[in-house]
């Protein structure tokens, strides 16, 4: 109650020294009781005067302290969305623009109308908006459009401490644009909001901004919470070890609303089912009905009542190295008696919070919602509403509840310890999302969520132990991953020199020559001066200018070199099948693994039957002549046509060797292609229907080209009989980047017809070298389609002879007669 009086004060003293504009607000009773109650409320006018003694503020703020919903707000009533300009919010999630917009128009009593948001091909954004929110994308989009992002007064980049590849971009970007803003008389303010301390990327960063900006710190209420940690780290099904755990905490602990955090949708989507199962709840007959496993449950529970309990060490939450080191012992000390076939003997609920007084109600309802980025948002926006009378609140989410929501009323955080990251291979470019470790950073954030409303405990399903071994922090995600979609995109941006932006943590220099060079090959920059005839690839300088070609790619978001083939999908009624192969292959296994070892004869015989049917299923989908000729990306063509003409079913993928979950993301990814694609060309008039017929023969050429197109420089010839150095070379095929052989797998399409040259997508390491993701190229396409990468004996319009780099520097020597290609494909041969 203190609090906020203090709080009241403060709001009373603004009053008396309000700025000299001041636009009134008209909120509503609750609504302006609630604002009090929030932290960053104290600090108001000490972030206005900032702001206005400053071009650039760093503000710092526990999450829920009130900065996403409440500096926009500041920012309106000083008047800095009525002298033309407007507020610009940028948010790496999604799911936050929208729902921070629809929460900041309805706490402000305004329509969507002025307070609006956009995200990716959606947004409610009309003439009279005066806050809008945004993901981090569209405003960089926006800065391609217009440098000096003229219409903005203010922007707030927000969740800063996440460090998303975007958002350390426009931070690069607006140092420059807020400079140059001021400079022309046209002032614009620049502020950079981050959940954790750890800003000195930015304010320290001498080529960012010359004088460090002010760092304002936002000191929020936090409620202690008691870290309970596993004594055993389960390394697979987590998603049960949450389940259990929630189950326990439901029936055993008072009353409060549980957080649960898991990597994905689908995850979240399982462990959602089953609490509901646990525990039904039914609206109208609030009566609880025990389930079979449930009560087994509860017997063992019971059981586990009577062991002995582990305490462990509280955490401070603003100190993320503060882990007692002789928490390890403790756990080691606790694993000793622990009796293994027991799966619920790391249970340490008996350590109860001292409130325990009131025992809780195994009868209460529990009331499940999910959370993750891509859930409508009319279902996000449940979360924020108080659970039905009675019932108590479980929110099972993906780390987008970990600083972007705050969802009220958490008092027991279940945390997995994982994260869904983005890997890229550096070598094929190909990027996939692996579950790993998060860091001691995102930890303490998830735990930080049980300590808003009172004291919390968050329960950690791994031990002290693996918790000690998490990296500190998360690292900027820039520096883990290639950065040729970047380097296009800076250069869609007209931004030269790449080498020279100031990036908050630059990416090592060899992957920026890299990408240079892999986007000149593609053709998305324009070639340095060639040494011949020949580009010299290595020499390429880091200033080559975009092409057309390169501005068509970069409007799509997917990596450079399917985004060429994207480019160039609008030949032959052939963008469908783009898309869907493109899709295919982002999503990477769409088959069944079925090379595992059986445990038994059994199962190895039923595994037998299976791949020999699955096998029959390829070749079926492979077909014969030209459309086998297209390989492996044929064969996933015909496996996502075969599954949608009857809907995309569980059966089918079951009965059919296909991945079921690949599916349902293959589907989701050609709705947001097509999407993209009809944005970038008006005219394409691309469907968004999942059935289509299987492509024609020509259509195949065509298909077979756009894809030498993209993976261009992943070529392999295979070695011919005269050329056999060595017996390891026998149906081996060259490749530009390995010494050693490579091979056509067994499961692969192409593996009985070997052909000349091939394109793949991967390479990957069993007992040999294989290629995945193969389609054959007919080598007269080669110096049409790869020019770039060929010598040529005569002259270019007419050479007698050619011979491709990358297969090795083997000579091919083939007459043919062509021209130099721009990025129109020629008319198709056969
Ligand atoms: P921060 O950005 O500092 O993490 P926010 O501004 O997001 O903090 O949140 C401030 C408060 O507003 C939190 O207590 C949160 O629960 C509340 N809040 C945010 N969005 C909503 C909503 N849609 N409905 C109800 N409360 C909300
Ligand atoms: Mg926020």
């Amino acid at each position: 109650v203190e609090k906020t009086k203090e709080e009241k004060t403060v709001a009373l003293k603004k009053k008396d020294c309000q700025p000299a504009v001041f636009i009134p607000v008209d909120r509503l009773p609750e609504i302006q009781e609630a604002r009090l109650k929030l932290p960053v409320l104290a600090e108001e006018q000490v972030i206005m005067e900032a702001v206005k003694e400053n071009d650039c503020v760093v503000l710092c703020g526990e999450t829920g302290s009130g900065k996403t919903t409440q500096v926009p707000q500041f920012l309106y009533e000083a008047g800095y969305a009525s002298a033309g300009g407007i507020i610009g919010v940028t948010e790496p999630r999604r799911v936050a623009a929208v729902s921070m917009s629809h929460r900041v128009a309805n706490e402000m009593n305004l329509s969507t109308g002025v307070v609006s948001y956009q995200i990716r091909y959606e947004g409610n954004v009309t003439k009279d908006t005066k806050i809008k929110f945004m993901t981090d994308g569209v405003l960089l989009k926006e800065v391609q459009k217009d440098f000096l992002l003229h219409k903005y007064s203010v922007i707030i980049i927000d969740e800063a401490h996440e460090r998303s590849v975007y958002t350390d971009i426009l931070i690069g970007l607006l140092s420059r644009i807020v400079a140059l803003r001021n400079k022309k008389g046209l002032p614009m303010k620049l502020l950079i909001m981050s959940a954790t301390l750890r800003v000195e990327d930015f304010t320290e960063n001498k080529r960012l901004f010359c004088t460090p900006p002010p760092v304002i710190k936002v000191e929020a209420r936090q409620f202690p919470v008691t870290v309970h940690f596993n004594k055993h780290t389960p390394l697979e099904d987590y998603t049960a070890e949450a389940f259990r755990k929630t189950c326990k905490i439901h029936r055993m602990l008072p009353p409060g609303g549980i957080l649960v955090f898991l990597t994905g949708q689908a995850e979240v989507h399982s462990v959602c089912r089953r609490l509901r199962k646990a525990f039904p709840y039914r609206p109208n007959n609030m009566e609880h009905t025990e389930t079979e496993d449930t009560s087994e449950e509860l017997k063992k529970i019971k059981k586990q009542k009577q062991k002995k309990s582990v305490s462990l060490p509280r955490i401070d939450l603003d100190n993320y190295s503060a882990l007692p080191v002789d928490d390890r012992d403790e756990d080691r000390q606790a694993g000793i008696d622990d009796d293994d076939d027991d799966e619920c003997s790391d249970l340490d609920l008996g350590d109860q919070p001292e409130d325990t007084e009131e025992k809780a109600d195994p009868s209460i309802p529990l009331y499940v919602l999910p959370l993750y980025s891509l859930l409508a948002p009319e279902q996000q926006a449940k979360v924020f509403r108080p659970p039905p009378p009675g019932a108590r609140l479980c929110v099972v989410a993906t780390n987008v509840a970990e600083t972007s929501l705050t969802i009220p009323g958490i008092k027991y955080v279940v945390d997995c310890g994982r994260v869904k990251k983005r890997f890229y291979d550096r070598v094929t470019g190909v990027s996939t999302f692996k579950v790993t470790w998060t860091s001691q950073a995102s930890a303490n954030q998830r735990a930080g969520r049980a300590g808003r409303t009172e004291a919390g405990h968050c329960y950690r399903l791994y031990s002290s132990a693996v918790f000690s071994d998490f990296s500190q922090f998360s690292e900027a995600e820039i520096t883990r991953r290639p950065v040729d979609d970047l380097v296009l995109q800076m250069k869609d941006l007209n931004i030269q020199k790449v080498v020279n932006f100031p990036f908050p943590t630059p990416p090592c220099s060899e992957a920026l020559v890299s990408a240079e060079q892999l986007l000149i090959s593609l053709g998305a920059l324009e070639e340095p001066p060639r040494q011949g005839r020949m580009v010299d690839m290595k020499r390429a300088s880091l200033s080559c200018p975009i092409t057309p070609l390169g501005r068509a790619m970069a409007a799509f978001p997917v990596a450079p070199r399917y985004a060429k083939m994207l480019a160039l999908g609008r030949q032959q009624g052939c963008m469908p099948y783009i898309i869907t192969i493109v899709a295919a292959m982002t999503v990477r296994e769409i088959f069944e693994e079925l090379d595992r070892p059986a445990s038994n004869e059994e199962e190895s015989s039923k595994l037998a039957g299976r791949k020999a049917r699955f096998s029959q299923m390829r070749r079926l989908w492979a077909g014969q002549g030209q459309s086998l000729l297209l390989g492996d990306l044929m064969v996933m063509l015909g496996a996502v046509g075969a599954c949608e003409f009857v809907g995309c079913t569980p059966k089918f993928c079951e009965e059919n060797g296909l991945r079921y979950k690949a599916m349902l993301e293959i589907r989701r990814l050609r709705g947001q292609l097509t999407n993209a694609v009809n944005a970038v060309c008006s005219d394409a008039g691309v469907c968004v229907d999942s059935k289509m017929p299987p492509p024609t023969e020509s259509q195949v050429a065509c298909l077979r080209q756009i894809v030498l197109a993209g993976l261009g420089d992943h070529l392999a010839r295979r070695v011919q009989a005269e050329e056999l150095l060595d017996s390891k070379w026998r149906n081996g095929y060259k490749t530009p980047l390995l010494d050693e052989p490579v091979f056509i797998h067994p499961s692969s399409a192409l593996h009985k017809e070997l052909p000349e040259f091939v394109v793949y997508q991967e390479i990957f390491e069993t007992t040999k070298m294989y290629m995945r993701g193969m389609c054959a190229v007919q080598p007269d396409w080669i110096p049409k389609l790869l020019p770039q990468y060929c010598h040529f004996s005569g002259p270019e319009q007419n050479p007698a002879s050619w011979y491709c780099t990358l297969s090795g520097n083997v000579k091919c020597q083939q007459k043919s007669t062509f021209f130099r290609v721009g990025w129109k494909l020629p008319a198709i041969e056969m």
